[in-house]
């Protein structure tokens, strides 16, 4: 994978501070972005580790789970994670335990993976329920008209979980006479 990535060796004692921008392609197989990612992070060395946190801004386009026309969703978050080197894992595994309230990254080699980092949080931060807005309307079951931009006037009736339940059992006693 390409990207920033810092040396161990250039965070120096009191921490190194990063601001940069991403272009689109950092994102380019989950959503599309507008615009830049727009990152801050600062890293410091706490012994092996790395802690690193940050800011992140950024806007993709996402389509709504019920009407399934994109909108924008704006990314705006503090983050704060810490690198851990890969080869550390067997002895440190009793510790990384007792502190699992931090999010723990493990690297390889003796860079940390600083775009990488970013594009997880943007991930991170797109909601699994992804609505235009609250009370998004959706689509009309019977037409597919988007019912945000108004009725569609299709006799919609939604059947209820019991109406459902006492046509079923209807049917079961119908049969079971019948049979
Ligand atoms: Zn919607
Ligand atoms: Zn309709």
């Amino acid at each position: 994978m390409g990207g920033l990535k810092v040396r161990l060796e250039d965070i120096p004692p009191e921490g190194l501070r990063l601001e940069f921008e991403e272009g689109p392609e950092l994102l380019a197989d989950c959503f599309p972005t507008e615009g830049p990612v727009v990152a801050r992070v600062f890293l410091k060395r706490a012994g092996i580790d790395v802690k690193a946190r940050g800011h992140i801004r950024a806007k993709v386009r996402l389509a709504c789970d019920r009407c399934l026309e994109e909108f924008v969703w704006v990314v705006d978050e503090d983050f704060e994670v810490e690198f851990r080197p890969q080869a550390s894992l067997p002895l440190r595994e009793e510790m990384q335990l007792s502190r699992e309230d931090l999010e723990v990254i493990f690297f390889e080699g003796e860079e940390i993976p600083v775009s990488d980092l970013v594009r997880e949080q943007v991930i991170l931060s797109v909601p699994d329920k992804r609505l235009c807005r609250e009370d998004c309307q959706g689509l009309c079951p019977v037409c597919g008209q988007n019912l945000n931009a108004g009725s569609c006037g299709c006799h919609r009736r939604k059947p209820s979980p019991f109406a459902v339940l006492k046509e079923l059992m209807a049917r079961k006693v119908q049969t079971g006479k019948g049979g």
